[in-house]
C-alpha cells in the first residue's frame, strides 16, 4: 500500500507536460528495462512502478483523478489485474515500438500472472482496520527432474545484435524457463508444477472502502525459472450492515422516534461505531428531517479529516392504540387549532382549493 508518489518515480514536477513526463519515463525506463537487466529484481520493480506511473499521469483524466484523490483515485479504475497487466504492455510498446520493433514487451512473458481476489469484509473491519488470513491458489515447482534447456544453456532468452541495440527473444524450445522438465513425469504429468494453495496473512488499511483495490507485490503466481512472480490484487467489498449506509466517509441511518417525542423534544440513543451516544431532537421535529453527528463518521484512508453519522428522522405514528387513548388523541384534536399547530396544513390545503379554483 505504500505507494510512492507518481510524480517523484518520474522525477517531475507536479506541473510538468505531456512532452515533459514522457521525455522523463523513456529516460528512465530505458534504464531499468528487463531486457537490460536480466535477472535483477530491483531492476523489474522499479521498472513496473515506473509504467504505473507513466499510464496513470500521461492520461488527462486519470491524472487528474491523482491529482485530486491520490493514489486512491485512479487505484480502483482498472477493472481487473490483467487491465494493469495490458496497461503496462500497451505503454510499453507506444514508447519503445519505434526503436526496439513492435514485439517487445513491458512484461517479460515469464513472468508469474497476476492474481485477482475478492476480499468481503464488514463495516466494522473496513473502518477499524483488520488482518485477514486468504487462501491463494498457488502452483509449487514439481520436486521431480529438470535439465539445463540445451538451445538457451538455460538462460530462456536468446541474444541478437541489431545495430547498436542487443535484443533478446524468449528461447523457442523451453519457452523463457531455461529448462526442461521430463514430459512423462509421474508427479506432475510434465507440467513442472504442482497447484498448491498458500495462505497469506494481509493488513487491510482503517478506513478501506468497497471497490478499493490492495496489490501485494510479488504475491501472484511464480514467474518461470527465475523470472519474478505476478502480484496479487485484492479488491475489498463491505457487506451490507444492519443499521448503517456507508457514503464515502459518512455513515447514514434512519431512526424511527415517537410521534410524541417528536412534538415535545427528546434526547434519543443513535449507536456509533464507538457506542452510543445521545442525540436531541428538538420539540416539533418533523418527519425526515436529517441530522448530523459531526465527527462520529470514519477517518478515509487518504487521511482526511472524519466524516459525520447523518442521522435521518422518521416519525412512527403509533398503531394498535386503546379506546381509551382514542379517547384521550380526540380530545386533543378538539383542542387544536390549525393556524398555530399545524401551519403547513393549512398552507398545503389553501394551495389546493386555488388550484382547484384555478382549473
Ligand atoms: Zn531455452
Ligand atoms: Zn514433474
Amino acid at each position: 500500500m505504500s505507494k510512492r508518489d507518481y510524480y517523484d518515480v518520474l522525477g517531475v514536477s507536479k506541473s510538468s507536460s505531456k512532452d515533459e513526463l514522457k521525455k522523463a519515463y523513456r529516460k528512465l525506463a530505458m534504464k531499468y528495462h528487463p531486457d537490460r537487466n536480466p535477472d535483477d529484481q530491483e531492476a523489474a520493480d522499479k521498472f513496473k512502478e515506473l509504467s504505473e506511473a507513466y499510464e496513470i499521469l500521461s492520461d488527462d483524466q486519470k491524472r487528474q483523478a491523482y491529482d485530486n484523490f491520490g493514489h486512491q483515485g485512479v487505484n480502483s479504475q482498472y477493472s481487473s489485474a490483467q487491465g494493469a497487466a495490458d496497461a503496462f504492455s500497451d505503454i510499453f510498446g507506444d514508447i519503445f515500438g519505434d526503436i526496439f520493433g513492435g514485439s517487445t514487451r513491458g512484461r517479460s512473458r515469464s513472468t508469474g500472472a497476476d492474481l485477482a481476489y475478492n476480499l468481503s469484509i464488514s463495516l466494522e473491519e473496513a473502518v477499524r482496520g483488520t488482518e485477514v488470513s486468504l487462501q491463494i491458489p498457488s502452483k509449487e515447482r514439481c520436486s521431480g527432474k529438470f535439465s539445463t534447456c540445451s538451445y538457451c544453456s538455460g538462460a530462456g532468452v536468446v541474444r541478437m545484435q541489431q545495430g547498436f541495440f542487443s535484443m533478446q527473444q524468449t528461447c523457442p524450445q523451453c519457452r523463457g524457463e531455461g529448462e526442461i522438465h521430463d514430459p512423462n513425469c509421474n508427479i506432475c504429468h510434465g507440467r513442472g508444477y504442482i497447484k498448491k494453495d498458500k495462505t497469506l496473512s494481509v493488513k487491510i488499511p482503517a478506513g478501506i472502502d468497497s471497490g478499493d483495490r490492495i496489490r501485494l507485490s510479488g504475491e501472484g503466481e511464480p514467474g518461470y525459472g527465475n523470472n519474478p512472480n505476478g502480484d496479487l490484487f485484492i479488491t475489498v467489498d463491505i457487506q451490507e450492515h444492519k443499521i448503517f449506509q456507508r457514503d464515502g466517509r459518512h455513515l447514514y441511518c434512519e431512526i424511527p422516534i415517537n410521534y410524541i417525542d417528536a412534538v415535545l423534544g427528546g434526547d434519543v440513543e443513535v449507536p456509533t461505531l464507538e457506542g452510543k451516544v445521545k442525540l436531541k431532537i428538538p420539540s416539533g421535529t418533523q418527519s425526515h428531517k436529517l441530522m448530523r453527528l459531526k465527527g462520529k463518521g470514519i477517518r478515509p484512508i487518504n487521511g482526511a479529516s472524519k466524516g459525520d453519522i447523518l442521522v435521518r428522522v422518521q416519525i412512527e405514528t403509533p398503531i394498535n392504540i386503546s379506546s381509551e387513548q382514542k379517547k384521550l388523541l380526540e380530545q386533543l384534536k378538539e383542542s387544536f387549532d390549525k393556524d398555530q399547530n399545524s401551519p403547513k396544513e393549512k398552507s398545503w390545503f389553501e394551495n389546493a382549493r386555488d388550484f382547484m379554483r384555478g382549473q
